[in-house]
């Protein structure tokens, strides 16, 4: 459904993407997973046909994003990272405009949006003003907005950026109920359990360059199931270790403090970068 192949992009003497490889399949859920900076956002906006590309070549659905690009662009719904929906407008409003520019007719419109903001449990907030909305619906919104014209593939850029943790989990809900529909997802993050509970495949993204691709379980395997994280002169330190037994038989010896603990994919990511997510 998306194939990259050597995605290039400088900014004057910034190289936000420095030659990007992947390939997701139809009804995957990927994510991209990096800090600030890494280049995440960039390769959206390429992908949604938002910024040109350097060099390089990008196919949606098939489709080339340079040769076909308004076909590429049809495949693709963008909820971006910043909340850009008309707040003087309602609900219902905003869904509309949406439609309308993607050449809806007038009945499919009113079909798309009843049945997406009883999906997005909107459906009472109708008559809203966006203003008035709360920071966890406006995203619902921004969601049912990019699936107001049926796309291929959503494009969500840190979906769930400044939203409390019991919010944050009806988003993940919602956008796992989205992929199980059959629509393929692209996001990005720098929130690790983000990346651990939604994603099929995670793409680790340093720098403009992609370190790792594999699923979740895969990247943290690689170091071991269990982790002792201590405190000593040096600052932390942790060591990683197969099974629990083994990690309980190493914390046994100690004489000083410990936390044990599951491998998560922060520990993945600083072993392939040196560096932290956040
Ligand atoms: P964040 O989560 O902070 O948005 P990101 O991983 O999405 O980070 P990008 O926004 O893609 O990173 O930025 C990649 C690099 O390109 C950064 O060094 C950034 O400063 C630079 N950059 C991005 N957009 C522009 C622009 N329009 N002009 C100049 N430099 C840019």
């Amino acid at each position: 459904m998306i194939r990259i192949e050597n995605l290039q992009k400088s900014y004057a003497a910034t190289k936000a993407l420095d030659g990007i490889d992947l390939s997701v399949a139809a009804g995957e859920l990927f994510a991209f997973l990096g800090p600030n900076g890494a280049g995440k956002t960039t390769t959206i906006r390429i992908l949604t046909g938002l910024t040109r590309l350097g060099s390089g070549r990008a196919l949606l659905n098939g489709h080339d994003i340079e040769s076909d690009g308004i076909a590429a662009k049809r495949q693709c719904g963008l909820v971006p990272q910043h909340i850009n929906l008309d707040s003087e407008l309602t609900v219902l409003e905003n869904l509309d405009i949406h439609g309308r520019l993607f050449g809806m007719e007038p009945a499919r419109r009113r079909q798309k949006i009843e049945e997406l903001l009883a999906y997005v449990e909107l459906a009472d907030r109708t008559r809203s003003l966006v203003k008035q909305l709360s920071g966890g619906l406006k995203r619902r919104l921004m969601i049912a907005r990019a699936l107001m014209h049926e796309p291929r593939i959503l494009f969500l850029d840190e979906p769930t950026v400044g939203l409390d943790a019991a919010i944050r989990r009806r988003i993940w809900a919602l956008v796992k109920r989205v992929q199980q529909d059959g629509t393929t997802i692209f996001l990005t993050t720098h929130y690790i359990e983000e990346a651990e509970f939604l994603a099929g495949r995670v793409a680790f993204i340093d720098q403009g360059r992609i370190v790792a691709i594999d699923q979740p379980h895969n990247l943290m395997a690689r170091l071991g199931h269990w982790a002792i994280d201590q405190v000593n002169g040096e600052g932390m330190q942790t060591r990683y270790f197969p099974t629990r037994e083994e990690a309980t038989r190493f914390s046994a010896g100690q004489d000083c403090g410990f936390t044990l603990r599951r491998v998560n994919l922060e520990d993945a990511f600083l072993a392939l970068t040196g560096k932290k997510v956040l």
